[in-house]
Formats: C-alpha cells, structure tokens, sequence
C-alpha cells in the first residue's frame, strides 16, 4: 500500500487530532503517503483532498475538535453518493483508508468496503465512549472532565443556595459520561438511558437525602435517560413532590477543548496502530484498547455488540451518596 486517506467524520471528539498527527507519522515510517479527506464523507463525495506531510501536522496534538473538519452527510447514506465517493478515492490513488469517528462514521464505512472493495480500519473517536471493542473512545476522557468541572463549580451554588441540581449531560443512548461524572463528582442520583428511571423513586432518594440533613443535592441526568432529559424528569418529579430545582444542561461544552493526556496517549496509539493494520492487510475492523492492549475488532462487532456500562459503579455510587 503505497498511499492512504485518513478522516473525521460524525461528531468531532478532542483527541481527534492527535490521531490524525499519528497515523501521518506512523505512515511516514512506514513510507506510505497520506491524503486528508476534508468534510468526512461529505467531502469524499467532493473530492476535498489534501496531501498530508508530517510538518502538516506540527502542533496540532493539544487542539480539540478536528483540523480535517467534519460532516454529517444524507448523500452518502445513498448508493449513488457511496458511488461518487468511492470513484473520488480512485482517482485520488488512495488504496485504503482511516476512518475515526463513532458507530454511524463505521456503518457508512462498511458500506463503502462491502459495495466498493474499499479497505478500511477504523479509529474509535466519540465522546459517547459507545463502541463495543475497546475501554474507552478517544475523547471520552476529556469530555468527562470537562463536564466534572462544570458540575464542581454548580455545587458550589448549589451548596451555597442550598438548592438542589439537575445537571444533563451528553449521552442519547449510552450513560458513560453520565456514570463517569455522576460517580466523580459525587452525585445524589445518576440517572443513565441504562436503567429505568423512576420519578417517584428519585424524589424519595431526595428527600431522604433532605431528611438526613443534606441541604444540596445534585442528579446527573444523561440526555437518553428520561424524555425531555434533565428538565423532563424533573417536571415528573414534581408530580410526587413540591422540589425547588435548576436544571443546568451543559450541552456542546462537552465536545470541545484540549484533549486530556489519556486522550492524546490513546489516539497517538490508535492512529499508529490503525495504520499498521491497514497496511498489514486488515480490513473491515476497528483498532481499540481493551485493559490496556491494542485489539482489533471486526467493525460489525464494534457497532452491534453492546458495551455495558459497570453496574457495580452505578451500585457504589448510590452507597457512596449518603
Ligand atoms: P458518528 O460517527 O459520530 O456516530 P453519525 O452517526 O452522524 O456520526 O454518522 C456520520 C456519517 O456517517 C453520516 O452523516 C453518514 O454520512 C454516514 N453513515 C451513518 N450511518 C450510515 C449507514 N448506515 N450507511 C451509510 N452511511 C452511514
């Protein structure tokens, strides 16, 4: 394999970058030229190409989101778009790809290798930390910790107001920021898409917290968990209970921002080792780390098999939220 496309695609992730950085790089080492595809697919289907050198990529390690932009693309979803984008690919001499991204990035990419021969290895890059193959996502990391910060600084109101909080944070289907957070930043409640979630059961959780003398409180809420997220619950809730609450959603701060040293290890690791997969001849799979080794995981298995958040973490949590 002589040359290869690498791009982002789906929602952008902090780390982004720094995987982009290593499989220029490790390509370089391994003296395979590299093409950025801007736009994910959506400037695939355009031909948004650019020659990717490793001065290219200086200085790019610590920056959030992603230098090669991303997309979300409808066309794509089409045979013909696939068609068009595949034909772009060809043109440009662009042998194989790496695809980062999250589950809907790794379907379009399945697509493209199954209707176009098109080999593929693909680079966990979500904040949803949602894949099955791999402990953690790049980006995960970081947006745990940006929302960890956001809910220490609203305890202090809340603690100072005596008021109780309902913070949401990102997660449609998978609660792992939410447990993540919920657990760090020692949450009365952590109510995940995960777990059934009882109104009436919070408001009792609350006000034996109250009865115990707790003048604050706050729930973490995933967007998934309730519909109407963090504010939806707390409407149902106030059918069993007169409760005093602000609802803070925290929303697109979780995307952004530099990426923490977990986050740059892991995507400098994964970028490096998509690459050598890629050019060894893998294809159709995702490179991941799983208790601490790089693995490889067919990206059907990435996608369909279900990653089950730690049910002991969400156990201690209540125990731990006296
Ligand atoms: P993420 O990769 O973060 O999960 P999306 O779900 O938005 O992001 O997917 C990114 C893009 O991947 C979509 O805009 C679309 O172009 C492509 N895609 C997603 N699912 C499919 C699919 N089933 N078939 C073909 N392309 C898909």
């Amino acid at each position: 394999m002589k040359r290869i496309g690498v791009f982002t695609s789906g929602g952008d992730a902090p780390g982004m970058n720094a995987a982009i950085r290593a499989v220029v790089r490790q390509a370089y080492a391994l003296g395979v030229e590299v093409i950025g595809i801007r736009r994910g697919y959506a400037g695939m289907i355009l031909g948004e190409m650019l020659p990717l050198g490793v001065r290219d990529v200086a200085n790019i390690l610590q920056r959030g989101g992603t230098i090669l932009l991303t997309a979300r693309s409808q066309e794509f979803m089409t045979e013909e778009g696939r068609a068009k984008a595949a034909e772009k690919l060809r043109a440009a001499g662009i042998e194989g790809l790496v695809a980062i991204g999250g589950d809907g990035t790794f379907r379009g990419a399945m697509r493209l290798l199954e209707e176009h021969r098109i080999p593929v290895v693909g680079v966990p890059g979500t904040i949803d930390n949602d894949l099955y193959g791999t402990d953690y996502t790049i980006g995960f990391d970081t947006a745990v910790n940006t929302a960890l910060e956001a809910i220490d600084r609203i305890r202090d109101t809340a603690a100072s107001h005596e008021r109780v909080f309902f913070i949401e944070v990102m997660g449609r289907h998978a609660g792992f920021i939410a447990l993540d957070v919920g657990l760090a930043g020692g949450a009365e409640v952590i109510a995940l898409p995960e777990e059934p979630v009882d109104p009436q059961a919070v408001a009792e959780t609350l006000l034996a917290s109250q009865a115990r003398g707790k003048t604050s409180s706050i729930v973490v809420v995933a967007e998934g968990a309730y519909p109407g997220g963090a504010a939806g619950l707390l409407e149902a809730i106030r059918a069993h209970m007169a409760l005093e609450a602000r609802v803070t959603v925290l929303g697109h701060i979780q995307r952004g921002g530099a990426p923490t040293a977990k986050d740059r290890v892991l995507a400098s690791r994964l970028g490096a080792a998509a690459v050598e997969a890629l050019t060894g001849g893998a294809s159709g799979v995702m490179v991941g780390e799983v208790e601490g080794e790089v693995e490889i995981t067919p990206l059907k298995e990435a996608v369909e098999r279900r990653k089950d958040i730690r049910r002991d973490l969400l156990a201690l949590s209540r125990v731990l939220a006296l």
